[in-house]
């Protein structure tokens, strides 16, 4: 294709070509290999000069690829399809792309949390994904400069609001990180500091149980949780403290650093400094020090000492972990430039969308979830060598729209047609189900993509 754009081809230009499709790839190949060959499949090698690279690669590209066909092995991308890569493969090559122009034109990373500031939604929080580029039709090019607008999803606390639009860049600016846990919607006010960090010891609790549910599993992990919340709540309550974050309504415990709660059982060895920042927070009225203590000090036996070491090291675990998922990444930066440990340092509001996912997903692990999907349904296998997107059909009637995804107590999934042919199928595992169920709700009125790997 760059040889029939000529050597001022930039991008811009590539993306605007791969964007008309299929058959205007075919037709720019007319000034390189001709016309006849241009609109041809299947060309017999013998047939033409293929000593010449760009006719070399043509064959290559409008060859088909039926199953057992005559190639003898199956190529690397679109496994499964047979139609020629020139058919097939210009959306990829458009997506490639387009990664490309991003990365050069320093377009904002899918993920940014944005805070929009004007129009419609007005004041709405919203995650991009993906950036808009406008194409110029006159000038057959991407137009200059940074996006002019990006995909994104608005968030909001009822999943109903989820939705995708696109918005101008200059009706929107890069949300603060104290905004996340407002975005994912997490309670940031409650009655006082304490039972702030009660809600947040929870959350970093229940994440951990669900995305280490092996260390939960040993005995007696689980009968030390009520513990554990209490251990994490002293240390929550010491970091809100010690970073001054101290509000009548516990309305800045979210900016706590997990840095911070860790200095109090990050150290197994110092149950003394534990024990001192209880009596503290106690003396200062801010926590019934004699029931927590008893609570955390188990009966003054010999084993004591080792059951306490294992208490702080799980609560040290649940801290650390729940950090590590945390690690933010600064705003402006790119994919090449890797987070220097310690950078930037996490606090709990980096965590709250993680711990509210896991929340709505815990709450639905019993009993069937169902998921209508009102376009189709892709598979998308997206390594680094191979691509491929197939979609899901009935298996009676071939439809591909309207299927109902269907969960149930069996680790594979089913699927149901609009005429009620029912299905069970090994690429929808019940898990994968339940999360599209959790992030999405039950009704989507778009095409959904599972990423397989
Ligand atoms: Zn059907």
């Amino acid at each position: 294709m760059l040889a029939a754009l000529g050597p001022d081809a930039d991008l811009g230009h590539v993306m605007w070509h791969l964007d008309q499709g299929p058959a205007h790839v075919r037709e720019l190949a007319a000034d390189v290999v001709g016309p006849q060959l241009a609109a041809a499949t299947d060309i017999d090698p013998l047939s033409v000069e293929t000593d010449r690279p760009h006719i070399a690669t043509w064959v290559w590209l409008t060859r088909t690829w039926p199953p057992g066909g005559p190639w003898g092995m199956p190529r690397g991308v679109a496994r499964g399809l047979p139609d020629p890569a020139v058919d097939l493969l210009t959306e990829w090559a458009l997506r490639a792309a387009k990664t490309e122009l991003d990365r050069v034109r320093g377009a904002l990373n899918r993920g940014a949390l944005m805070r929009i500031t004007a129009g419609q939604h007005d004041g709405q929080l919203a995650v991009v994904l993906a950036s808009a580029w406008r194409f110029d039709d006159e000038k057959k090019t991407v137009v200059d400069g940074p996006p002019p607008g990006y995909e994104v999803q608005l968030l909001g606390p009822e999943s109903e609001s989820e939705r995708r639009v696109v918005v101008p860049t200059e009706m929107m600016r890069l949300a603060r990180r104290e905004e996340m846990a407002e975005a994912a919607g997490f309670p940031t006010t409650f009655s006082d500091d304490w039972h702030g960090c009660v809600c947040w010891a929870q959350g970093l609790i229940l994440w951990h149980q669900h995305h280490a549910p092996e260390v939960w599993a040993r005995e007696p992990a689980q009968a030390y949780a009520p513990a554990i919340e209490r251990l994490l709540t002293v240390a929550l309550l010491d970091a809100v403290r010690q970073e001054g974050l101290s509000e009548p309504d516990g309305s800045r415990v979210h900016l706590a650093k997990f840095s911070a709660a860790l200095e109090i059982v990050g150290r197994p060895h110092r149950w003394e400094r534990l024990t001192a920042t209880v009596e503290r927070l106690a003396e200062a009225g801010i926590i019934p020090a004699r029931a927590l203590l008893e609570r955390i000090q188990l009966a003054p036996e010999k084993d004591a000492a080792d059951e306490r070491r294992a208490m702080l090291e799980l609560a040290a675990a649940v801290l650390t972990a729940n950090g590590l998922a945390a690690r933010v990444v600064p705003p402006g930066s790119t994919p090449e430039q890797p987070l220097a440990a310690g950078t930037v340092s996490p606090m709990l509001a980096d965590q709250a969308l993680a711990i509210q996912k896991t929340a709505a997903a815990s709450s639905i692990d019993d009993g069937t979830v169902s998921v209508l999907v009102d376009g189709t349904v892709w598979f998308a296998n997206d390594s680094e060598m191979t691509w491929s997107k197939v979609s899901l059909a009935c298996a009676e009637c071939q439809a591909r729209t309207g299927l109902t995804l269907i969960a149930s107590s069996d680790p594979e999934g089913a699927y149901e047609c609009g005429s009620g042919h029912r299905r069970r199928d090994h690429r929808l595992p019940a898990s994968a189900i339940r999360h599209i169920y959790s992030l999405r709700g039950a009704h989507i009125r778009e095409d959904l993509e599972i990423r397989r790997s």
